[in-house]
Order: structure tokens, then C-alpha cells, then sequence
């Protein structure tokens, strides 16, 4: 453990600062209608974390929590606005906002919820229909 390296992570006005350490579980690209919508952005860049790799240094009383459904806890800082990562607890899973993580090399794997794209990206990544398998989902490819 002592030699993982860690990252600095903030929301957009810097009131609330943490750290990721090690490896995530993986990368990619989500294009799920409600990604899009809480994001206002076209797609989610993601990159999953066992919960204990995300470590709070300062303004975790800053955090507002938002449940659309029991499977997202999407976080957000109160002063800012800046969303800052969504926690997946059915999957042990925290989802840190590529964009958060500047430091951190962002090396994307694949593509999920595929089916609701409104962005093709031909990059030669899989692209999954929904999610992989291993995660619930049917693992079906689609094309680009
Ligand atoms: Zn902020
Ligand atoms: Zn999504």
C-alpha cells in the first residue's frame, strides 16, 4: 500500500478537496440519459474506485447527495455547484469525475449504456450496449 501513488481531486471552486490512491477498477466512457442530464454534458467520463481509494482532505461537510435511484448517489459541491463523483453502492463502487482528477492520466477502456448514446465516438473502444456482465448488465457489443 505505501507505494501507491495518490492524486488530488476538487470540485470547481476548490472547497472540497480529496485524494484517489492506487488503481481504479476502470475507465471509460458512459452515455446513459441520466449521466447526460445530471451533467448537462453529452457523456460521463468515469473512472471507478473501491470506496477506500477516495480520501476526503478538506470539505467533506461541503458534499450535497442526490438519489434518483438507490443504485447512484450523486455528489455534488454545496458552493459551487461542481459535481464531484457519484457512489454506486450495490457495486462498492465511487465513480470520480474524470474531470476532477486532472493529475490523474485518464486511460479509457469502454463504452457503456451505448444504446442511449447522442455522441458517436469512433475510437475502437468497446462499446457496450448496457453494461458489461460483471456488473448486471447483458454484455452485449454494439457497433460504433
Ligand atoms: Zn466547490
Ligand atoms: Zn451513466
Amino acid at each position: 500500500m505505501g507505494n501507491e501513488r495518490s492524486y488530488k481531486g476538487s470540485c470547481f471552486c476548490g472547497a472540497v478537496q480529496f485524494t484517489v490512491t492506487g488503481e481504479p477498477v476502470a475507465m471509460g466512457y458512459c452515455h446513459c440519459g441520466s449521466c447526460r442530464h445530471w451533467s448537462a454534458g453529452p457523456v460521463n467520463a468515469f473512472t471507478l474506485w473501491q470506496p477506500s481509494a477516495v480520501r476526503f482532505v478538506q470539505g467533506e461537510q461541503n458534499i450535497g447527495t442526490y438519489n434518483k435511484t438507490p443504485g447512484s448517489s450523486r455528489k455534488w459541491c454545496k458552493s459551487c455547484g461542481g459535481h464531484i463523483f457519484t457512489e454506486h453502492p450495490s457495486w462498492n463502487l465511487t465513480d470520480v469525475y474524470a474531470a476532477t482528477i486532472p493529475d490523474f492520466q485518464f486511460k479509457p477502456g469502454v463504452h457503456v449504456h451505448y444504446q442511449e448514446t447522442v455522441l458517436r465516438m469512433k475510437d475502437g473502444l468497446p462499446k457496450q450496449k448496457d453494461v458489461p456482465k460483471e456488473m448486471g448488465g447483458s454484455g452485449v457489443l454494439l457497433p460504433e
